[in-house]
């Protein structure tokens, strides 16, 4: 690891990234592709924006939009051939949009602003261009634009004869249209000039660069043929376009080429060089059709849409992007962000500006579910991104200990004074070992022991009981030293069992599990499969849902199987938007739950909205907060084994469940005495309290020994507002403030509060 000073800090530096490797994962997605309308466009109209604009009403904004592809809308719209038309991603669900039709109602409908722009100062190089055509006109269209002092000599009378020599297509109504536009620009026009070869020779000299129609140019040098890429006659130096190419869309596409061609001239470059990306190209895009309804064009009677039926036709457009993600991930839409944006954001905040920590919360909210690389068309990973930043922080030592620090504790209790690790009575090795998950030991403690009972008394050769965590926290947490220390305590116990086959509880501890031990891996559900549902299994007769864990994507046999067991159990499953691979978070995994408290809530919310059904689930951290977010949810296992965890239990009894579920069967089945902590003064606490307590995750056990210290200190402060006193003390790294009164020689608790600070005990 580098180590840089800098002034008065020392910052540590490793590069999460390299450039390459950030700009490939960039490329993924496909977010910022255009839609297929526009890349069809030569001229790279933003039709998509433009359609977007018709079908709000705005037609001005459109008619902006429509004019910076020419002046001339009119023309334009009247003879445009509209490949665009036959790319347009609803022709694959029925008719697409009638996008000519769109353009010749925004020429229409739209007005331009009267005031339209800056006064701009003129280019020094001139230009003339020689004879009328459609060509010609929409060539002093582009040069007016550039600002080129601009003479045009024809043949015709007057501007109403020149635009009618090129566009004899036009209604009245366009023709006038057209012919005020073309008033409009600061051109110099000779009108009535009679071109002859003779006449061009002498005036072209007194113009940098000349430009003459097709047909003079054919009349004047026959034989001499335009360049195509630059629309150049290099014999004779002159910008035209070839005589065959007439049409609108040939001629405004010629007239960019050439325009183009004047630029590189008049900087005196090769006009071949730096011409950049022309004329229509191909998409990456992909847009999933798979809820779009085919639907057919509003009719258009010839003389164009009214301004209703082209917003109605307009509002068909689907606006064809790429969000796959943002769908079905709380997380992205909660930010606003695609992943692409984020993962530059993430990069920055990570790489370059280094001690800012503006992007942690970020960081720490994505589940690490990896549902996005399943939806994305290129399987684009923000779990990959977010945990290689929360690793990249923890080596550099930005990542601040506070949102995963319960979590990191939590998985240490688990490993310590919760763990156990015990072979069956009677078997001094082991075939198998049961590994419920330190969820289902916090949560739902009956069942995990009911489900160990029959499994011990139906398996042969001994089954093991390992209560612990796998890891999964430390690894959320991008704490890999405090990871790799959990799997090498878990390997080290299943060794010393003999390498037994892992019976995991849980989805996200069996894929855990599988990443480092050698021993086979099953789930309980393939087991019970196997030897069959035990008795007392409750039979569900209502409808229910059933919520893939994100621990089983990508894994078709457990969500399967879990299925078969449901089915075995009569319940009639309802499907769900987002089931199996795609199920999204319920904002337990990655620990958002204790790093943004907001998201994890709205992630669970997202899940239950997706049915009134009540959940089953086989993870039990799923089940535990959907029940918090009011939704009846059962764990699989506890319909199994008859058993209900009920209401879900805060944080502190989450705890107390592990250590009773632990002592309770050390009692039982190896018969071990166990001396159980006690509090040596009464200690009751008000239900506000309690929920305060779980939403700020503090622990009875912290409240108890703040009024221990309390009893040896006696130091306490009177609140005269609410009548209470306050007392606290630091544990670890946390000041615990308690508020509280005295009842019955013991304490009632009114509230409590954590605050990371030391407090100077001189004041
Ligand atoms: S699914 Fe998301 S990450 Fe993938 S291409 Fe679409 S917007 Fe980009
Ligand atoms: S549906 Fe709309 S955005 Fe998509 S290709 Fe058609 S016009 Fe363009
Ligand atoms: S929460 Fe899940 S779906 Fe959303 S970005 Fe993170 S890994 Fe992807």
């Amino acid at each position: 690891m580098a180590m840089e000073e800098r002034s008065t800090r020392i910052y540590r530096q490793q590069q999460m990234l390299s450039k390459e490797a950030l700009t490939e994962i960039e490329n993924l997605c496909i977010h910022e592709q255009p839609a297929y309308c526009v890349a069809a466009c030569p001229f790279k109209l933003d039709a998509k924006q433009m359609v977007r604009a018709v079908a709000g009403g705005d037609f001005a904004k459109a008619l902006a939009l429509y004019e910076k592809i020419t002046p001339f809308v009119h023309i334009l719209s009247a003879g445009c051939e509209a490949p665009c038309e036959q790319k347009c991603k609803l022709c694959e669900a029925g008719e697409g949009i009638a996008i000519h039709e769109l353009e010749r109602a925004v020429a229409r409908f739209g007005k331009s602003p009267k005031n339209k722009g800056l006064l701009r100062f003129k280019k020094r190089k001139s230009v003339a261009i020689f004879g009328s055509s459609l060509f010609s006109l929409f060539l002093a269209g582009e040069l007016a634009k550039k600002a080129y002092p601009l003479t045009i000599y024809c043949d015709e009378p007057d501007a109403a004869a020149f635009v009618a020599a090129g566009a004899s297509f036009l209604d009245s109504d366009g023709l006038n249209a057209e012919v005020e536009t073309l008033q409009s620009m600061d051109i110099t026009f000779r009108f009535g000039t009679k071109l002859t070869a003779q006449l061009f020779e002498q005036k072209k000299t007194a113009y940098d660069i000349v430009g003459a129609s097709p047909r003079l140019l054919s009349g004047f040098w026959p034989g001499f043929e335009v360049d195509e890429a630059t629309m150049l006659c290099k014999e004779v130096q002159v910008i035209s376009t070839p005589v065959g190419a007439q049409g609108v869309l040939a001629s405004l596409f010629g007239a960019k080429k050439a325009a183009l061609t004047v630029d590189r001239l008049a900087q005196n470059l090769d006009p071949r060089s730096s011409r950049g990306d022309e004329g229509a190209s191909e998409t990456a895009l992909i847009t999933n059709m798979d809820s779009v309804a085919g639907s057919c064009r509003i009719h258009c009677e010839k003389e164009g849409y009214t301004k209703e039926d082209a917003i109605t036709e307009a509002k068909r457009c689907i606006q064809c992007s790429c969000t796959e993600c943002v769908k079905g991930c709380v997380y992205l839409q909660h930010y606003k962000k695609y992943p692409k944006v984020l993962t530059r954001e993430i990069y920055n905040n990570v790489s370059i500006i280094m001690g800012d920590h503006m992007m942690n919360k970020p960081i720490n909210s994505c589940a690490l579910c990896g549902q996005c690389a399943v939806v994305c068309p290129n399987g684009y990973d923000m779990a990959d991104i977010c945990l290689m930043a929360r690793r990249n922080m923890v080596t550099t030592d930005k990542m601040p200990l506070a949102p995963h620090e319960f979590a990191l504790l939590d998985q240490m209790f688990s490993n310590e004074e919760a763990f156990l690790c015990k072979p069956q009575p009677g078997f001094a090795k082991s075939k198998y070992v049961f590994f419920p998950g330190c969820q289902a030991a916090a949560i739902a403690p009956d069942t995990v022991r009911a489900v160990y009972l029959d499994l011990s008394s139906r398996l042969e050769g001994g089954v093991a009981l390992l209560l612990g965590c796998c890891g999964a926290i430390s690894e959320w947490a991008g704490r890999y030293q405090m990871y790799d220390e959990a799997v090498a305590f878990i390997d080290a116990r299943l060794k010393e069992l003999g390498n037994p086959a892992v019976i995991a509880g849980c989805p996200t501890c069996k894929k855990m599990l599988s990443q480092h031990y050698d021993g086979e891996i099953v789930g309980i559900w393939d087991v019970l499969e196997e030897i069959g549902l035990p008795k007392g299994a409750q039979k569900i007769s209502r409808p229910v849902a059933m919520h893939d864990s994100c621990g089983a994507r990508g894994d078709a046999h457990t969500q399967q199987t879990i299925r078969k067991l449901a089915g075995k159990l009569g319940c009639e499953l309802v499907e769900t938007e987002f089931s199996g691979d795609t199920s999204p978070c319920c904002g337990y995994g990655g620990l958002v739950m204790y790093a943004n408290r907001e998201v994890a809530h709205e992630m669970a919310q997202m899940c239950v909205n997706r049915t009134d059904a009540p959940y089953i689930t086989y993870c039990m951290a799923c089940r535990d907060r959907f029940a918090r977010e009011g939704r009846e949810s059962r764990h699989i296992l506890e319909l199994i084994y008859g058993t209900n965890a009920g209401e879900p239990p805060d944080i502190s009894e989450k705890r107390y469940n592990r250590l009773m579920l632990k002592n309770g069967l050390l009692h039982e089945i190896w018969g071990e005495e166990i001396l159980e902590m006690t509090c040596e003064f009464p200690i009751t606490f008000m239900p506000e309290a309690l929920k305060l307590m779980d939403d700020r995750m503090i622990l009875k056990e912290d409240v108890i020994k703040v009024m221990e210290s309390f009893r040896e200190t006696e130091e306490a402060i009177f609140d005269s507002e609410s009548g209470l006193m306050i007392t606290r003390k630091r544990i670890g790294n946390v000041t615990f403030w308690v508020k509280y009164e005295e009842q019955d020689g013991g304490y009632l608790i009114h509230s409590a509060y954590s605050h990371r600070m030391k407090i100077d005990s001189s004041q």
